[in-house]
């Protein structure tokens, strides 16, 4: 079933993950085959399969995806030096987990 993919498995706590950051809405935690020294990934709780299944009503929780990784990248102490922010849109895209997230790599 889809909503039981990954992602959603480390939203509902049967997957484990090093957690940094989570609320009512949105969850980052550190990406297991990091392509940077911080390689974070901003996800909604809500399994949305990817940016392009996003509708209308999705416009507050990708706003929120992106301040929490603007304030992350600011905790992570990278703000100033810079950071990436990335989208994978399906699979030409290079996205292979079916459930909407935000990359946010930096720290070089
Ligand atoms: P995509 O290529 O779909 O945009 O990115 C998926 C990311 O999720 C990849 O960078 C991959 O390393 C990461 N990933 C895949 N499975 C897991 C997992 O079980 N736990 C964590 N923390 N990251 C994962
Ligand atoms: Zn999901």
């Amino acid at each position: 079933m889809e909503t039981r993919c990954t992602f959603c498995q480390i939203v509902q706590g049967e997957k484990p993950a090093q957690i940094l950051y989570q609320d009512e809405n949105v969850i980052i935690f550190k990406d297991i085959h990091p392509h940077a020294p911080i390689h974070l990934l901003i996800v909604p709780k809500n399994h949305i399969r990817s940016l392009n299944d996003l509708t209308e009503q999705d416009q507050n929780i990708v706003c929120e995806m992106i301040l929490r990784a603007r304030e992350m990248a600011v905790k992570q102490g990278i703000s100033k030096s810079g950071y990436k922010l990335l989208f994978n849109v399906e699979r030409g895209g290079g996205q292979v987990i079916f459930h909407l997230h935000l990359h946010l790599l930096g720290g070089w």
